[in-house]
């Protein structure tokens, strides 16, 4: 199987209103360019130095994603590169989003990542700390909420489907509060093991790596 064959069984299962990722984190320019001919345009990346070292290599019809951990220290390098932040997960780094774009007079689209599985090896932002994020978030102006993410505990299909099914009703809950600045439009969940239940569950955008790519080196 290669990339093309890859995007094109993935695509067969995704309805057309499901938005595809393609994870292309410790992947090579040449890979992502084999997906970007077979219509990719939507990439998603985990760690800033890659991201900005790829960045160049694209035409501007790319769509950055950024899916890791954003340091705070991180974030004056990426301002006006992404399309879509992921990983936003505490006050302090939506801060600093909003003093870095607000200087340059442009916005950015973030989602809150939730730390559904509430383990600690993870990022993202638990429940009983997401009120507090959301009043700062009504208060920002350029730093715009579109929605929701999360990378679950690994786990059995009940398990998945569990933890997805927790992220719909906080995503439909939300969109019901209609707080400002706050709209509910990405529900990003499902990775290449699992993207098939996230959508059953509700997932609108799903990040699939592996299953495009192949198996990821981390040793090379
Ligand atoms: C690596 C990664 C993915 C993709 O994982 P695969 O198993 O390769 O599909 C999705 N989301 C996040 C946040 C990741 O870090």
């Amino acid at each position: 199987m290669d990339i093309a064959n890859n995007i094109e069984e993935i695509r067969k299962n995704i309805p057309p209103d499901v938005k595809l990722i393609a994870v292309s984190k410790t992947k090579t320019v040449e890979d992502m360019k084999e997906a970007y001919d077979c219509g990719i345009r939507d990439f998603g990346e985990n760690r800033v130095q890659e991201f900005l070292t790829k960045y160049d290599e694209f035409e501007k019809d790319v769509r950055w994603h950024l899916i890791g951990h954003l340091q705070v220290n991180k974030v004056k390098y990426i301002v006006g590169k992404v399309f879509l932040i992921h990983s936003l997960d505490s006050v302090k780094l939506l801060s600093e989003l909003e003093k870095r774009y607000s200087n340059e007079k442009i916005f950015v689209d973030a989602l809150i990542e939730i730390n559904i599985g509430r383990e600690e090896s993870k990022s993202g932002i638990l429940m009983e700390n997401l009120d507090e994020l959301l009043e700062e978030c009504e208060k920002c102006t350029h730093v715009k909420i579109k929605g929701i993410m999360t990378v679950i505990p690994i786990g059995d299909e009940e398990s998945n489907r569990k933890y997805f099914s927790q992220m719909k009703v906080l995503f439909n809950k939300l969109k019901n509060e209609n707080l400002k600045n706050i709209e509910m439009k990405y529900l990003s969940m499902g990775m290449s093991g699992d993207y098939k239940i996230a959508i059953e569950e509700g997932a609108n955008v799903v990040r699939i790596g592996q299953g495009i790519f192949g198996k990821r080196n981390y040793n090379k």
